[in-house]
């Protein structure tokens, strides 16, 4: 399905997205990435089991928030390789353009994104 977006400004958003997993895969550790049997040659340099050991750790000890947001931004570039990327994972309507600018890893748009928070206040 085509979204709305400019190619020139789908390519902004890629590179947005593209930085901001590079500084999460910095805080999150790169093995998390590599871990589903990737034949990615960093996987083979990460061989050293202590190694493996100690990052298994790391990314437990991590908050969820950047692991979540590391996913969001996965997906997100997902979706622009195989569609559907700026479209609402909920009610299918496209996602603003300036909501995408300030979070090009947005899953909702701002309807359902409030919707999605009133209810999980409402079920905690
Ligand atoms: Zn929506």
């Amino acid at each position: 399905m085509a979204t709305r977006l400019e190619p020139q400004r789908l390519r902004q958003l890629r590179d947005a997205l593209v930085a901001k997993r590079r500084q999460l895969e910095a805080e999150v550790g790169r093995s998390a990435l590599y871990e589903k049997g990737s034949d990615d040659d960093a996987t083979k340099d990460l061989g050293d089991q202590a190694n493996t050991a100690y990052t298994r750790e790391f990314l437990f000890e991590l908050g969820n928030g950047d692991r979540r947001l590391l996913r969001d931004v996965l997906n997100a570039l997902r979706k622009l390789d195989e569609g559907g990327f700026g479209e609402c994972e909920r009610c299918g309507e496209p996602i603003g353009e300036r909501r995408l600018d300030a979070l090009p890893f947005a899953r909702y748009c701002i309807e359902c994104q409030r919707r999605q928070e009133d209810e999980h206040r409402a079920a905690s």
